[in-house]
């Protein structure tokens, strides 16, 4: 099958830092047993490969408070690139624990944003994926940092700032946030919107759009919590609803959908910013490859 590849495909720069930084922690506390609060990104290849550096991944589905405290004495511990509630660092403190934190300079800069609009009296609208760890981190900046989805209903009733701040994740699809935008404005008018999506994000929902119109397959490469791979997802399924569209991790997961591909001729790869390019081209081999 012939291939094409979106530009640009492989790490961000977020993404990159985020895992050179981790290393080198580890490297520097080699003797102490090495912990990340959730996926350092969200990309499982990523987490296994961390893994055997001796950096563990606790993924487990309980607060962050909770996993500090099974932690072993003397932990080395890494804050993910999604940010974080900063009073976590005072209990690590508390404990005597090393710690570094990874978060993604851009992610830092929109929680920045969130704080001047707090400290200068105002009420904050965030939009973000529920439960994600960067919306966890924004909304833990401060009571008056409220979700969006939480304000649906009744977004009066809460909001009585006249003019909000309103605040969004890095990783949105910058389709939907227009949207939702707008049905912030129709509701209160002089909302003040910051669109926080990241250039990396841009380029590659740029990209979709760009992908060539005779291909007879897309195929999305990502880990399955990765959001802004869920919005590539989303957006390749909009852009070419009429085409086959995967959403795939590694090669692996090539085989059981091949029944599938029966008579496609062409198709199109593209990745998220956590994915890594070495996955991404060994997919591409194999495509190439099927016939
Ligand atoms: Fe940072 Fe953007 Fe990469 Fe997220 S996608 S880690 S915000 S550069």
């Amino acid at each position: 099958m012939k291939t094409y590849l979106a530009n640009p495909s492989g790490y961000c720069q977020g993404v990159s830092r985020a895992i050179a930084l981790a290393l080198s922690f580890k490297k520097k506390y080699q003797d102490k047993p090495c912990y990340v609060l959730g996926a350092l990104v969200h990309n499982e290849t990523v987490t296994s490969e961390l893994n055997k550096y001796g950096i563990i991944s606790l993924t487990e589905k309980i607060s962050n408070v909770d996993k500090i405290k099974k932690l072993p004495k003397g932990a080395a511990v890494i804050f993910t690139a999604h940010g974080h509630d900063k009073k976590l660092e005072e209990l690590l403190k508390s404990k005597d624990m090393v710690y570094l934190d990874a978060t993604c300079p851009i992610v830092e800069l929109s929680a920045s944003n969130i704080k001047k609009a707090i400290k200068d009296g105002r009420q904050v609208i965030y939009v973000g994926t529920p439960n994600h760890p960067e919306t966890v981190a924004m909304l833990s900046i401060d009571k008056e940092v409220y979700l969006y989805q939480d304000l649906m209903d009744d977004m009066k009733s809460v909001i009585k700032d006249k003019t909000p701040f309103v605040s969004s994740q890095t990783t949105l699809s910058t389709y939907e946030l227009e949207d939702i935008f707008k049905k912030i404005k129709e509701v209160i008018p002089g909302a003040i919107f910051q669109k926080e999506i990241c250039q990396e994000t841009k380029i590659r929902q740029a990209a979709v759009k760009k992908l060539p119109n005779d291909v007879d397959a897309v195929f999305v490469v990502g880990g399955k919590d990765s959001s802004n791979t869920k919005k590539l997802y989303e957006l390749a399924k909009k852009h070419f609803s009429t085409l086959k569209i995967f959403y795939i991790l590694n090669e692996h997961d090539i085989d059981p959908i091949k029944d599938k591909l029966k008579g496609c001729l062409k198709c199109a790869i593209i990745s998220g910013a956590s994915t890594p390019l070495t996955e991404t081209m060994k997919i591409k081999v194999k495509l190439d490859e099927i016939w």
